[in-house]
């Protein structure tokens, strides 16, 4: 089976030696040594402070923590074209999510149609960089500096790139990051947030741990904490990072010299001057059934995967939302992600285009 996805695994025996290290640390977690050696390292890479970056055990929480550092009230306007981790973190923290349409291009939030939505309750915008192609951070930073609002980007997919020469995470109040293991770069599980504002450095602390410190309980904290095994292999694969993204250059520019034959694909483009590879997304022409092409590809051993489908302004807990977004509506229901990791073979890229013109051609 091809899967759709499969995570990098440094040599076992850059591992093993991290590990030896936690040993004798004898630190596991709570802020140990590997951990700040991993904040020091992805500083450097990213040309942010240290102190402008906190880690936590995964992109959810950090996004989580990121809108209870910012105090955010009442409305967010944001993505319903987006993991369902997005939409669940402004309602885990008792906002209510307001859904933005999103660019046909892009595939991120339309900020043409931001202002007509901001009411006397939005506290925020949260935009996503989908599949690492960025929001318009220029239109955005000026609809939030008229308005007096914040911005938080998600920026799970957008790991590595840049825009106007500096690391994405510099843009926004707050960005978050996600390490999991199906990412450009992983941590096992992991995340980070990083900020402008160096003063909600303290809050970052105490919101991923309990909020204790000196003894004071300063706020209504939870653990949040990254621990010396995460960091240890965040560690490791940090210095395998430019050559993940090297190859995974070479396997989109396969995918997209094969694919440009078919002229019922759409290759969902990427314009950053900089770019991850982190999805191989296409999308299909209206005729075409997906949940079959689902089921044929899986009759061939390829697992496909729609992303992001269903929009998550349809999650079960959100009945009767009212929405109007019918470009996101138009594209979560045509699109699909091909598989595409570190290690897929040109043999096993063919072959996946072999079936899925077969099955467009029927
Ligand atoms: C992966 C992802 C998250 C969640 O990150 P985790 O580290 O898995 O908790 C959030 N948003 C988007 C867009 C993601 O792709």
């Amino acid at each position: 089976m091809i899967l759709v996805n499969s995570p990098f695994l440094p040599p076992i025996e850059n591992y093993v030696k991290k590990l030896e290290q936690i040993w004798k640390n004898q630190y596991l977690t709570n802020n140990g040594p590997l951990l700040k050696e991993f904040n020091e390292k992805l500083a450097i890479f990213l040309d942010i402070s240290p102190e402008n970056i906190s880690l936590f055990v995964n992109g959810h929480l950090a996004l989580e923590a990121a809108i209870k550092a910012l105090d955010l009230k009442g409305e967010v306007i944001t993505t319903p074209f987006t993991f369902a981790s997005t939409t669940n973190a402004i309602v885990n923290c008792g906002l209510k999510p307001v859904f933005c349409d999103i660019d046909p291009e892009t595939l991120c939030i339309d900020h043409t149609k931001i202002e007509e939505l901001i009411t006397e309750r939005t506290s925020a915008i949260l935009g996503v960089h989908v599949f690492g192609n960025l929001c318009n951070i220029e239109e955005i930073d000026r609809i939030t500096q008229k308005y007096n609002l914040k911005v938080i980007y998600d920026a799970a997919h957008a790991f590595g790139i840049k825009y106007k020469g500096k690391s994405v995470f510099q843009y926004g109040d707050v960005s978050m990051a996600s390490f999991h293991a199906t990412k450009v770069f992983h941590s096992i599980e992991g995340g980070m947030v990083c900020y402008k504002n160096q003063n909600l450095k303290q809050k970052f602390q105490l919101i991923k741990n309990f909020g204790i410190n000196n003894y004071d309980i300063h706020l209504c904290g939870s653990n949040m904490k990254m621990n010396e095994f995460q960091a240890a292999m965040g560690l490791v694969n940090l210095e395998y990072l430019d050559n993940i993204i090297k190859e995974r250059k070479k396997i989109y520019e396969r995918y997209t010299k094969y694919l440009l034959h078919n002229k019922k694909i759409k290759i969902v483009e990427f314009k950053n001057e900089t770019h991850n590879y982190i999805y191989m997304p296409i999308i299909l022409p209206d005729d075409i059934n997906i949940n079959e092409l689902l089921s044929y590809m899986e009759k061939n051993n390829i697992q496909i995967r729609r992303y992001f489908y269903p929009l998550t302004s349809k999650s079960k807990y959100l009945n009767n939302y009212i929405i109007n977004t019918p470009v996101a509506e138009k594209i979560s229901e045509k699109i699909i992600c091909l598989p595409f990791y570190y290690g897929l073979k040109e043999s096993e890229q063919i072959y996946i285009i072999e079936k899925l013109s077969d099955f467009l051609e029927k």
